[in-house]
């Protein structure tokens, strides 16, 4: 019994994997036309000022309409994007549509500002500063409304050409924060090195508030934050205690469904303009 049971389970063990890979290179087909097809959007979260809860702006995440009832989120496929290098296109085109829309808000708010995920592979293409260059005049808007998310990985392949970007940008005026900080490979001895303005303290964090060690730990990185004379943005807020506890911490940003889910862009103005 127990040979025959081992058996059918590895068969069913293949015929799965086999499966997955299939969805995957069918996935990696219909992705390929998203971009063309006009499937892929940029949807909005809020950041806001944790002293007062003012709204100081949004991160730009994106989704892929797949079909007219599928909704993918980047999670779903941003790391398929990465894979086939077919990010570098369409992260040019989430700046260009990022600025676009940033251009509108701050006639409603001038001093709006839009965070925007860059994958590492962007940062090695020697255009990149170009790109971001000319969609920042294209929309006339002030390289200080905009800031780049990049993450630790950004910097370990072409550390030197993504470092030299990075300062160039800023020399622009454009802010660089590192997203997910803490999650990652954190080399802190570099952290005081790196052409940076602000961290981006990860979920994990805030979901370990209701303990005394997670409290001290997310304390312990706001200080970090601030003995860099580093920003810093708390991610993944989702409820009111998490919301005070970071309060009491410092002077930065939050950003989490509590304040608001990811949106449309149209439903993001209805929700956070009050049009
Ligand atoms: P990220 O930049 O850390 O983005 C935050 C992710 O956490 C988003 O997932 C967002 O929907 C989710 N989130 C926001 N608030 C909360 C919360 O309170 N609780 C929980 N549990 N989750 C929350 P999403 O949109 O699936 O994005 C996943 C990742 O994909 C992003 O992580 C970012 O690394 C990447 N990504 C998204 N858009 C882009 C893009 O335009 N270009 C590139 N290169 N990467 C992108
Ligand atoms: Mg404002
Ligand atoms: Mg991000
Ligand atoms: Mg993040």
């Amino acid at each position: 019994y127990s040979a025959k049971r081992s058996a059918s389970h590895i068969n069913f063990y293949d015929s799965s994997m086999s499966e997955a890979a299939e969805h995957k290179l069918k996935l990696l087909g219909d992705l390929r036309h998203a971009l063309g097809l006009g499937q892929l959007s940029l949807f909005y979260q809020p950041i806001v000022r944790l002293k007062d809860n003012h709204m100081a702006g949004a991160e730009a995440l994106l989704r892929w309409h797949k079909s007219p009832h599928e909704l993918l989120e980047a999670a779903d496929f941003v790391p398929l994007l990465e894979e086939t290098g077919l990010i570098v296109t369409v992260g040019n085109w989430v700046v260009e549509q990022a600025c676009r829309q940033l251009a509108v808000w701050r006639q409603q708010d001038n001093d709006f500002i839009i965070s925007v995920n860059i994958s590492p592979l962007q940062l090695e293409h020697l255009d990149f500063y170009q790109q971001v260059k000319s969609a920042l005049q294209h929309h006339q808007l002030p390289a200080e409304a905009l800031i780049l998310e990049i993450t630790e990985s950004a910097l370990l392949g072409h550390p030197r050409q993504a470092k030299q970007t990075l300062k160039q940008l800023r020399a622009l005026g454009v802010k660089i924060v590192l997203d997910d900080f803490g999650t990652g490979l954190s080399s802190l001895s570099r952290l005081g090195s790196l052409p940076l303005d602000g961290l981006k303290i990860a979920g994990e964090f805030a979901e370990q508030l209701q303990h005394q060690k997670g409290k001290r730990l997310c304390q312990a990185i706001v200080q970090l934050s601030q003995a860099l004379e580093l920003k810093f943005v708390a991610e993944g807020i989702e409820t009111e205690y998490q919301n005070n506890m970071v309060r009491q911490m410092g002077d930065g940003l939050a950003q989490g469904f509590f304040f608001g889910y990811p949106l449309h862009p149209e439903q993001f103005a209805l929700a956070h303009f009050d049009l």
